[in-house]
């Protein structure tokens, strides 16, 4: 069976066809600029050249057609009709309390996609729009929902709980969701797999570290506690996120600065962060060139973010009482040596040494502790589109 894993944001659809016989890509793409002027689909079919195409596009639908045309095209195309493909997969990333693992999706499914969306405004809407896309042009395969917050759901609620009146919980359902966790989910069964142990014997923290970042905390084969929250704003310092903050800041700056809830929003979220902190840029990648031509501000912005990921590292060591090992995983964790380097620097105490020459590595599967590091810490690029390719290839069958 071939599975096409759709993910769909507010402007942009992505999308993979992957061959389930033998899990191997058979294309990948991304439709940018939906609804905007400028629409552009960027093709890219494993055993062929990458074709652009640009084409102005209302909405998700007829972006959505296009993408089925490119796919089953005689020249740049991999497939030769649209039955070929048995299952469409959804990234979804907001399931609320509903869902703890993925589902075929049903009436009962869109209503409750519908229902997160005041806990998700900028993801489930665009998700949905996405699904409702493809049923229309595909109505006579299933379609599943694949939830970043379904790993999560295995959290216990003395982590998932915050100190707030119980009934912002009750009547609002606010509680920490936990995001990215079909990346953790990955990166964690591969860990297992790579440590030679079953899921449910290890103890593990992963460190997904990209534009977005979040660390998680597993033994049992559960999440023992993550660290964004409520939304994806909590824990640690992302590209243009605060991350953990005195929430009374949240209303000193509203006074100060008369801004409103949505300003106050808009600050935390898109201007805050290590582009907020160095004033450079939301790029690792430029933050740490600045530090390194002697940017103050810059290298300040790279101390608190470590620090804040050391942080979040001992407090997971601790609930795990030890593990067996870390995994970074996205963008900054699978391809900046630095960063690794100085997460990892000091951390004997807790048996975690890295071996630096062996930290010499980006993008690759490997383990790059220390011969006698007590911690195994493996660097594994996650694979978020297989969770949801096999996921989907499980449920249609
Ligand atoms: P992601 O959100 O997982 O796609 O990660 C994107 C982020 O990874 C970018 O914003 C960069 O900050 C970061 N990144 C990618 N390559 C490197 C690198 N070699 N060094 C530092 N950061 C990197």
């Amino acid at each position: 069976m071939k599975v096409l894993v759709v993910n769909c944001g507010s402007s942009s659809i992505k999308y993979q066809l992957v061959d389930m016989t033998d899990e191997s890509v058979l294309a990948k793409g991304l439709v940018d600029r939906v609804g905007i002027p400028g629409t552009l689909l960027k093709h890219e079919p494993t055993d062929k050249d990458e074709v652009v195409i640009k084409k102005d596009l209302p909405d998700h639908t007829e972006g959505m057609k296009l993408v089925l045309d490119v796919l089953i095209n005689p020249e740049y195309g991999v497939i030769k009709s649209m039955d070929e493909i048995g299952a469409v997969g959804h990234r979804v990333v907001h399931g609320g309390e509903a869902f703890a693992e993925s589902v075929v999706i049903d009436d009962q499914v869109i209503q409750v996609i519908r229902e997160c969306f005041d806990i998700a405004p900028l993801h489930n809407p665009p998700n949905l729009m996405g699904i409702e896309a493809c049923q229309e042009l595909m109505p006579n395969v299933k379609h599943i929902a694949v939830f970043d917050t379904a790993f999560h759901q295995t959290m216990p609620a003395k982590n998932f709980m915050y100190a707030l009146p119980y009934e912002s919980y009750e009547q609002f359902k606010v509680r920490r969701y936990g995001f990215h966790g079909t990346s953790h989910f990955y990166v964690s069964h591969r860990a297992a797999e790579m440590l030679g142990k079953s899921f449910e014997e290890c103890k593990i923290v992963t460190l997904h570290l990209g534009n977005g970042g979040s660390m998680a905390a597993i033994a049992d084969g559960k999440v023992v506690d993550t660290s964004m929250g409520f939304t994806p704003l909590e824990g640690l310092v992302m590209g243009t996120r605060c991350g953990d903050i005195d929430p009374a800041i949240v209303f000193f700056l509203m006074e100060k600065m008369n801004l409103s809830a949505s300003d106050m929003n808009n600050y935390l979220n898109k201007k805050s962060g290590m582009l907020g902190l160095s004033g450079v840029s939301n790029d690792l990648r430029d933050v740490l060139e600045a530090a390194e031509a002697g940017n103050e501000r810059a290298k300040l912005a790279l101390d608190v973010y470590i620090s804040r990921v050391k942080g979040y590292l001992g407090n997971y060591v601790a609930q795990l009482n030890g593990c067996d090992c870390l995994v970074f995983t996205a963008g900054v964790g699978e391809n900046s040596i630095e960063i690794r380097e100085a997460i990892c620097e000091n951390l004997d105490y807790l048996g975690i040494k890295m071996d630096a020459d062996k930290n010499k590595v980006r993008g690759k599967e490997v383990d790059v502790a220390a011969n006698d590091s007590k911690v195994r810490i493996f660097i594994i690029p996650t694979n978020e589109e297989l969770v949801i390719a096999r996921d989907t290839y499980r449920l249609a069958q």
